[in-house]
């Protein structure tokens, strides 16, 4: 006589039954192939679980699932191998490897696989055992080998489809293993789960899913559940009927995880909510691009939580440092001065972020002087080792100790008239901007070259660019401001052209346009500066340009560069500000409504037009596109 393994309620059988006659569970010690069946581990999507041993001699302890399919003909069973034959043919380090395929006496289909009996939920314990709350850097790794196991998936034309905590297992290394195809396969057989058969992950699918058309952006969606779930203690959407689940889904906003968890770091919430939109087109292109994205934000986030008195990096979230016990940061608002508290994300007294999204924090060039020790550099904005350009905010000691923008172009490393002639070069580029004294536009004050580099001082705008705003409010800004902002830059870029000679600014970007802190006027900063031609290096012979990363907010194909170019790059930046839905888009930018309904269609129509790939049909001049704004002023 022989047990069955259902958890709930075991059956007495007759010897050698290797399926219960009352309710199909394996039985105790059963064989199925080369396998004994020990004991029972769970239920998978589809299907039951069974720890099983392997024959001599490797008598490896392994996992056998049994799939339950709804129908058992042949023309299924030929789909189902085929599919299943496909999936053993990944070979990813964070998939879990399949080892076996066999059909029970029944019919039923069981595959063999690796045996972690640990998911990810259960990585998460406190010094007692108990479960806690995930901290978003140590879901980095996580979410970043589980995007890769996906990206592999979806580079081989499958889609999960039931990504989860409970498929997410991690093996004896320590590292992902992405389990559970069950639904990969039953879905390759082209039949759609009914609602009551999909009751078990329906937390964790999309709209589109829900509908029955799922797609790559579908996991994307799903893994942003996982990691909210890990992090806030439950996933966004919590009902008890599924119709309910599917209404949420559906229909309702998710809310903030950190309305669960209030340590998350917001910029982390961010991006998990932009994976969680409704429409795919608002998510990430990939999953790679969210895993980075996730990555990024924690680094952002990390910086506040390295105390400035010790050292010690701390967890994201800390209100002190756990090392030394401060509470107060030793820093102070980049943009006011006021004293900042522990990990604090916004000056409590202006309001700006405390770390710009741009500053280089920790840079060895802080408190380093140049020009005979006049300016002192007070922090690092932005460092490109591409563009051989460093951005400081400096102070500058000879005025009242006035804080000013100091830029620095490095030379390149060339016999002494090389040098020479890009000095030359710089003090040309430079003298326009120099002469141009623009209400608009940040005013020059010094330019000079000091050993292995030239530099140029800008006045200091207290103010916040969309890019920051956009950073620290983590949501769109408002139609009617950013109208009045496109509306200022054009006037600014119309003063500009009828400079002799005419400026262009082929850097219009987020970062360059600067809401003006006392009269919200709005300025343009970032005037390009070219590099010296010595840059042109010869290649096989022939001289080619080094090619830059190009802006994403720039056109694809203009050629030459022109006040079409301009127009683009200016209607990219308010797309961006519109949706903050950061660019690139592939394959162009879409329609602004279709990123954020809220906008009015005449606006769409205007930026869409502005966003022509083809030069020739955008706005021809900025008076035409002025012209087409002002109703909407
Ligand atoms: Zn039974
Ligand atoms: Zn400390
Ligand atoms: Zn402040």
């Amino acid at each position: 006589m022989v047990l069955c393994l259902n958890p709930r309620a075991s059956h007495e059988n007759p010897d050698k039954v290797t399926q219960c006659q009352r309710c199909d569970f394996l039985t105790q010690g059963a064989r199925i192939g080369n396998y004994e069946v020990l004991s029972f581990i769970g239920a998978g999507s589809y299907g039951y679980v069974y720890k099983v041993r392997e024959d001599k001699p490797l008598s490896r302890i392994l996992a056998l699932k049994v799939l339950r399919l709804d129908q058992f003909n042949e023309k299924a069973m030929a789909s189902f191998f085929q599919e299943a034959r496909r999936i053993a043919t990944m070979h990813h380090p964070n998939i879990m490897p399949i080892y076996n395929f066999g059909q029970l006496d029944n019919g039923q289909p069981y595959f063999v696989m690796e045996y972690a009996p640990q998911t990810i939920t259960e990585v998460f314990r406190a010094s007692d055992g108990t479960k806690r709350l995930a901290f978003a850097e140590e879901l980095v790794s996580y979410v970043e080998q589980t995007a890769d196991a996906l990206r592999y998936v979806h580079d081989n034309g499958l889609i999960h489809q039931d990504i989860k905590p409970g498929n997410l297992l991690i093996g004896r290394n320590g590292h992902v293993l992405l389990s559970d195809f069950g639904t990969t396969l039953y879905l390759g057989m082209q039949t759609h789960a009914s609602l009551g058969e999909v009751t078990g992950t329906a937390a964790y699918m999309p709209l589109e899913q829900w509908q029955g058309n799922p797609r790559r952006d579908s996991d994307q969606y799903a893994l942003a559940v996982c990691a909210y779930e890990l992090l806030a203690g439950r996933p966004p959407f919590l009902y008890k009927r599924i119709e309910e689940m599917w209404n949420a889904h559906m229909n309702e906003h998710p809310p903030s995880p950190l309305q669960w968890n209030p340590r998350i770091p917001a910029e982390v919430a961010a991006v998990l909510m932009r994976a969680l939109a409704k429409d795919y087109h608002h998510r990430y292109s990939n999953i790679s691009e969210f895993a980075e994205s996730y990555a990024e934000a924690v680094r952002i986030a990390q910086q506040r939580y390295v105390c400035q008195n010790c050292g010690h990096q701390n967890r994201t979230g800390a209100q002190r440092c756990t090392m030394c016990g401060t509470e107060q940061d030793s820093r102070t608002c980049p943009k006011c001065d006021a004293p900042l508290r522990f990990g604090q994300r916004c000056c409590t007294v202006c309001g700006h972020l405390t770390i710009p999204p741009l500053m280089v924090p920790n840079s060895p060039l802080v408190g380093v002087s140049v020009r005979q020790g006049r300016y002192t550099i007070k922090y690092v904005l932005k460092q490109s080792e591409e563009k051989r350009v460093m951005v400081a905010v400096a102070y500058d000691t000879q005025m009242n100790n006035q804080q000013i923008i100091l830029k620095r172009w490095e030379y390149t490393d060339g016999p002494l008239a090389q040098h020479a002639k890009e000095v030359a070069h710089y003090e040309r580029v430079t003298e326009p901007l120099a002469r141009l004294k623009h209400p608009l536009m940040p005013g020059i004050l010094d330019r000079f070259s000091e050993g292995k580099h030239y530099y140029m001082a800008e006045s200091y705008i207290m103010g916040e660019s969309i890019a920051e705003r956009l950073q620290r409010q983590l949501r769109p800004l408002p139609e009617r401001d950013v109208i009045g902002y496109m509306n200022s830059v054009l006037n600014i870029l119309i003063g500009l052209e009828q400079r002799q000679p005419l400026l262009r600014h082929y850097d219009i970007s987020p970062e360059n346009i600067l809401i003006e802190d006392q009269r919200k006027r709005i300025m343009l900063t970032g005037f390009p500066i070219p590099l010296p031609a010595s840059d042109t290096i010869k290649a096989n012979g022939r001289r080619t340009t080094r090619k830059l990363t190009p802006s994403p907010y720039m056109p694809i194909q203009d050629k030459p560069f022109d006040q079409r170019t301009c127009i683009y790059a200016l209607a990219a930046s308010m797309h961006h500000a519109l949706t903050n839905v950061a660019p690139p888009h592939f394959p162009t930018y879409p329609p602004v409504r279709q990123l954020n309904p809220a906008i009015s269609t005449a606006l769409e129509h205007i930026l869409m037009r502005a966003l022509s790939e083809d030069a020739g049909g955008r706005y021809q001049s900025y008076e035409t596109m002025k012209q087409d704004l002002k109703p909407l002023l």
